[in-house]
């Protein structure tokens, strides 16, 4: 029998991940593990390691040490390295812009495999779920910013990744419109059953939308749990003191 949290089952596990610049250790013994349809918030302050850790997972960067595995397989390790277009992975930042020369449609279409005819019921099952099949046809700059994030989201779901890595994905948009978007994007990558990795420095966007929070300091974990227990049982004053300012 496998363990249910072995890395054959889980679709993601990290292993002591380490990673250093210029001898200033700034991945210190990263372990983590993620089930489909889970959402694990890496939280902490600016400088934290944050990145630095999704940048590995993605393959856009290399650990010193430690082990990433995806869906039962090794992708990075001693010896091995898969590069990140063979990971299943789907990325999302803050400044991942759409491609400006792609209608919507060739942009959510730009990673998929298939007949014309799958790229395209695909695209639109996509842009039906964000609300924008109306915005097939058009281009980015004819779109606002978070019409814009959506379509990027389509266009990270459309070739169905293992995993969704997002890296602070909200923080260009305004107040007005985050919360909506925080709201729409959890409801469709819970409806695609992605396991997705989460890059904030917002208590509040994490108590959002994670179901286990990764409370990160100085490259270390220092709290896992649920948003909750996390929240209401902070690990230290420093812990207490970083949620402190949500209301
Ligand atoms: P976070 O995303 O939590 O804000 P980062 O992972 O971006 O933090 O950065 C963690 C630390 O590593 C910071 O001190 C940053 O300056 C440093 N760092 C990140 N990338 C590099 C790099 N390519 N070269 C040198 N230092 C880096
Ligand atoms: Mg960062």
């Amino acid at each position: 029998m496998l363990d249910a949290t072995s890395p054959a089952t889980a679709r993601l596990e990290i292993r002591n991940l380490e990673r250093q610049f210029g001898g200033q250790r700034v991945v210190r013994g990263i372990s983590l593990q993620l089930q489909a349809g889970q959402v694990t918030c890496l939280l902490g302050p600016s400088g934290c390691g944050k990145s630095t850790t999704l940048r590995i997972i993605a393959g856009v960067d290399q650990q010193d040490e430690g082990e990433i595995w995806i869906d039962g397989q090794m992708v990075a390790g001693p010896g091995v390295f898969v590069p990140p277009e063979k990971r299943h992975i789907g990325l999302m930042f803050q400044d991942f812009a759409l491609f400006p020369h792609l209608s919507v449609a060739d942009n959510v279409a730009f990673g998929l495999k298939g007949s014309r005819t799958e790229k395209r019921l695909r695209v639109q099952e996509l842009l039906e779920k964000v609300g924008l099949l109306r915005f097939i046809d058009k281009f980015p700059h004819e779109l606002s910013g978070g019409e814009q994030q959506r379509v990027a989201l389509a266009r990270a779901l459309a070739p169905r990744p293992s995993i969704m890595l997002m890296d602070e994905p909200f923080s260009g948009l305004d107040n007005r419109l985050r919360d909506g978007i925080r709201d729409e994007t959890l409801t469709l990558l819970k409806e695609e059953g992605t396991a997705v990795v989460l890059v904030t420095h917002e208590p509040e966007e994490a108590m959002r939308m994670a179901d286990e929070i990764a409370l990160m300091r100085d490259g270390y974990i220092v709290q896992r749990g649920a948003p909750y227990n996390v929240y209401n049982a902070p690990v230290d004053k420093k812990a207490a003191a970083f949620f402190s300012d949500i209301n």
